[in-house]
């Protein structure tokens, strides 16, 4: 579609960027720290750029929802133009964007930082009034006036009040659901987690390491459903009941009660539908620069469609630790400058009442979809010297292709020092370790952070899977 040079607002521009999340926050300001000579235009739709991660510890009550907004003068500091407005239609030939209110922005350069949205499955009753996603500040707003029936101002802690809400229905155990099943069930509300995988976290765990993590949801009091799917939300405008694939029924009261859907993201790439512009299955198709298939248009982020850092296949990889620095390559290829992304490895965690759990590369179960021959090991420590007060178990996992013996992925469950153990395996797929390599790590020993010097749970895993013990 073509841009109307006639119309009421027109701004020109040396790079344009199109979103305002981490990626395009971060690329704005890599690029004018570079250069302060170019001119920077990032174009985003919302009020507030958002740190979503913090939004589940918002909604438990926390800190109020205020903390989550990013100020905008992370962008107007490094000397970047910020234009709230939604792109509507995109001319790659003439170089300029369409905005929602008519407004037309020329460019020299595009970044597409579009992000991405949650996915709604087409479940019968999937559209009543009480079903929520979270992604966006308006998601989150919906939900607090939920909770406290609608008294609670953006700058105020979330109570849910006895006049609230009593029970909610999760839908789906990834990350992100079951950092929404943990924060209503702070709030006291009877929580029903659904998953329609045989454990949660299903991307990240095998079944034999999602057990503790099942086990620490229960503790929790969330009522937890595995292997089971939604079959229909029952309700005349609002959910009244949900009813799930094993027969049983949840009910709600649907004038309070609420259902949230997490059950993935899709990218947001409406706007570039019949265009040129490359789009496969998970977004925006882009290569180790970033560039996409137009010259002149980079993207990056949860827009993109990318692939595995380990076998050099499409991988799914909607995280902020992948968006941030494929933004930092796209800006730093933009400026003429070399860089690369190597692929997504996909180190992530999260926390379940008192345990934390996380992963990183391929569960088994993915390794062998994609076609692995594997075998796992475990380590098992714990995580202070056994004699120290808060003494508690700490499990590893290895994935490891036979024959080669590179490691291909990791699991880790613990009270302690799980991300960090996570980030030290990414490190070793990344420079593609093999678990003889990984036997030798040199690590640290002290009674408050670690088990006694003789064993670590990483090496005494890869030790195992070396045939070292
Ligand atoms: C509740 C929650 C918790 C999360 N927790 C974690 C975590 O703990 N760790 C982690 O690594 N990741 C986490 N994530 C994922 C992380 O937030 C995303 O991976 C990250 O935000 C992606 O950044 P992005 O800049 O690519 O896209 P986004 O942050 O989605 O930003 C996209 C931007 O583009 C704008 N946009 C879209 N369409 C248009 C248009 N047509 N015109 C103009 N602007 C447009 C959007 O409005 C938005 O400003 C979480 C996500 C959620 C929702």
């Amino acid at each position: 579609m073509e841009c109307s040079k006639m119309a009421d607002s027109f701004v020109t521009t040396d790079v344009l960027i199109l979103g305002g999340g981490p990626a395009g926050i971060q690329a704005a300001n890599l690029l004018r720290r570079h250069n302060k000579e170019l001119t920077v235009t990032l174009i985003r739709p919302e009020q507030h750029s958002m740190i979503y991660c913090a939004i589940p510890y918002a909604l438990e009550g926390l800190f109020p929802l205020t903390t989550t907004y990013k100020k905008d003068a992370m962008l107007t500091d490094c000397g970047a133009r910020l234009i709230r407005g939604k792109a509507v239609a995109v001319d790659f030939t003439d170089r300029c964007i369409t905005l929602e209110s008519g407004g037309v922005v020329t460019y020299n350069k595009l970044l597409i930082v579009t992000g991405a949205e949650p996915v709604c499955p087409s479940v019968p009753g999937a559209g009543l009034a009480n079903i929520f996603t979270v992604k966006t500040q308006e998601d989150a707003q919906r939900i607090i006036s939920a909770l406290t029936g609608g008294n609670c101002r953006d700058h105020e802690v979330v109570k849910c009040g006895p006049e609230g809400p009593k029970k909610v229905v999760v839908v789906g155990a990834g990350a992100i659901g079951m950092e929404q099943a943990t924060a209503y069930r702070v709030q006291g509300m009877e929580v029903h987690l659904v998953e329609m995988q045989s454990g949660v976290l299903p991307q990240m765990l095998d079944e034999d390491m999602a057990q503790p993590v099942h086990d620490a949801l229960r503790e929790a009091g969330i009522h937890l459903h595995v292997g089971v799917s939604v079959e229909e939300f029952e309700g005349a405008d609002a959910v009244a009941a949900v009813r799930l694939s094993d027969g049983s029924r949840i009910e709600l009261d649907a004038g309070r009660d609420f259902v949230v859907m997490a059950v993935g993201m899709r990218p947001c790439v409406d706007v570039f539908q019949g265009s040129d512009l490359q789009l496969g299955r998970d977004g925006v198709v882009v290569d180790a620069q970033m560039r996409t298939s137009i010259p002149g248009v980079w993207a990056a982020g949860d827009c993109c469609q990318f692939v595995s850092g380990i076998d050099g296949q499409p991988i799914g990889g909607k995280l902020a630790t992948n968006a941030v620095p494929m933004a930092k390559v796209a800006a730093l290829d933009i400026l003429g400058k070399q860089a690369g992304y190597p692929g997504f490895f996909n180190g992530a965690a999260t926390v379940v009442g008192r345990l934390r759990v996380g992963g990183t590369g391929f569960s088994e179960r993915v390794a062998r979809q994609r076609g692995f021959e594997v075998y796992s090991t475990f380590g098992d420590t714990t995580s202070r010297f056994p004699m120290m007060p808060g003494a508690t178990a700490v499990r590893v996992k290895l994935v490891v292709e036979v024959g080669t013996r590179r490691l291909l992925g990791g699991q880790v469950w613990g009270s302690e020092a799980v991300a960090e153990r996570v980030d030290l395996l990414t490190l070793a797929l990344q420079q593609k370790m093999t678990v003889d390599q990984l036997a030798e790590f040199s690590y640290s020993a002290q009674p408050w952070q670690t088990f006694f010097p003789a064993r670590n749970a990483i090496v005494e895993a890869a030790q195992k899977a070396a045939g070292l013990v």
